[in-house]
């Protein structure tokens, strides 16, 4: 046995050594003998529960304090995740109303598009019917040729373009209108970019209704030049003639035309989203087609065209002359063509029979009105073919060629009256050659 266990066992039987335990009950005294091995037994026994509740006693301690950090993580784990979730549900919102918007965005562009697009075609539709009368009108008035028939040489019956000398104020005002619709496009665009996954498809499809737009303000912008130039020609031939073109269109004529479709055709407070601009300019073309439509209605019934579109020649013209049966200075008040007995005389413009008949010096007259204050005047023919209140048409035939009436020999006598005032049908056929041909 080494020193060690020697000295241990020493302090453990100094510690315990053998001790005796007196009670007394009823008078007597007893006692217990308790040997150093049953001490060491009892102090283990005692020891470890003391060891036991110790430990116990912490644990039930520190569970407590384990718990409450765990609550604690589990609070801040669920405060962040929730976080998170209200994030993800706000972004998912946003992205859900962007969505919408968007929706609605691009409905409201296809509305807009097609509804100027609608307006485009109405206006296309309009201004070609009117170009289509032009055209016949033209074409009529080319066939007949000048008094003497005599028709274009290279047989060209594309009106001239009277308002060509100035190219530049023209051009300049379409690049203008260029750049006011880019503006517009780019207003536009500004408010509704916002970056995305989507972004590209969105700048796409607002490139491609930006594009479709330009090009919409271009066709309004061609639509008006064309209308006002044919309006300056048409104007100047009229002109032309003599009669000013303002006694034919009067400026209430025009507003009238206007009203009746309903004035500016589009309630610009009513539009929503709709480029102002486009509606501006639209108006503006309808209003020049409106213009352009008033006059090519009333070109229709000016007398442009010769009495006459067989073979023929041109024998006497307007103004002061000497009297072919009595030789006396007198003022005649038409223009005279000879051709061939019974030759058709027809109709230089659309309009009513007003006199058909015998009068005094004129023999076979036919009088037509054109409406505007015009009437036209044939007379010697040797039949007559319509009678009063028929419409006829431009070039219908209303007579035959004679000698009645104060003549020398076959021909006809062409009159002009406007306002019951006798003018020079000469200067109205030369007027529509000038402009029908060239
Ligand atoms: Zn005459």
């Amino acid at each position: 046995m080494s020193r060690r266990s020697g000295k241990f066992k020493r302090m453990m039987s100094r510690l315990f050594k053998e001790r005796q335990i007196y009670h007394r009950s009823d008078g007597v005294v007893h006692f217990i003998s308790m040997s150093t091995k049953t001490q060491i037994a009892l102090a283990f026994v005692v020891g470890s529960a003391l060891l036991w509740i110790a430990y116990a006693s912490v644990n039930v301690v520190f569970k407590e304090q384990i718990i409450v950090a765990k609550e604690r993580d589990f609070r801040v784990m669920e405060t962040t995740l929730s976080k998170r979730l209200v994030d993800a549900q706000i972004a998912y919102d946003d992205v859900n109303m962007l969505n919408h918007v968007r929706e609605e965005q691009f409905d409201s562009t296809m509305v807009d598009i097609s509804a100027r697009h609608q307006l485009l075609v109405n206006m296309v539709e309009r201004k070609a019917a009117i170009d289509q009368s032009i055209d016949l009108l033209a074409k009529g008035l080319s066939a007949a040729g000048g008094p003497n028939g005599l028709k274009a040489k290279n047989g060209n019956r594309v009106m001239i373009d009277i308002a060509h000398g100035e190219p530049t104020p023209r051009q300049s005002r379409i690049s203008i209108l260029r750049k006011e619709a880019a503006a517009e496009i780019s207003t536009k665009n500004h408010t509704a970019s916002r970056e995305g996954p989507a972004a590209n498809a969105v700048r796409t499809m607002d490139k491609a209704a930006a594009d479709l737009f330009m090009e919409q303000m271009m066709l309004l912008a061609s639509i008006e030049e064309k209308a006002t130039t044919q309006i300056e020609t048409l104007k100047m031939m009229l002109e032309s003639t003599g009669v000013s073109s303002s006694a034919l269109i009067t400026p209430a004529k025009i507003s009238n035309i206007a009203l009746a479709q309903g004035g500016p055709f589009i309630e610009i407070a009513n539009i929503d989203g709709t480029p102002i601009r486009f509606f501006q300019h639209a108006n503006r073309a309808s209003i020049a087609i409106d213009e352009l439509a008033a006059i090519q209605a009333a070109v229709d019934h000016v007398p442009l065209s010769s009495p006459l579109i067989v073979s023929r020649r041109y024998t006497s013209g307007f103004g002061v002359r000497r009297d072919p049966i009595n030789g006396r200075r007198s003022s005649h008040h038409g223009i005279d063509f000879a051709a061939a007995w019974a030759s058709p005389v027809t109709s230089t413009a659309m309009g009513v029979v007003k006199f058909a008949g015998r009068r005094s010096g004129f023999g076979k007259v036919v009088e037509i009105d054109h409406g505007n204050g015009f009437i036209t005047r044939y007379a010697h023919m040797s039949r007559i073919t319509v009678r009063a209140g028929q419409k006829v048409a431009l070039h219908d035939k209303v007579g035959e060629l004679g000698s009645s009436g104060r003549s020398t020999g076959p021909h006809v006598h062409y009159e002009i009256l406007f306002k019951k005032r006798p003018v020079n049908p000469r200067r109205f056929i030369e007027a529509g050659r000038y402009v029908f041909e060239s």
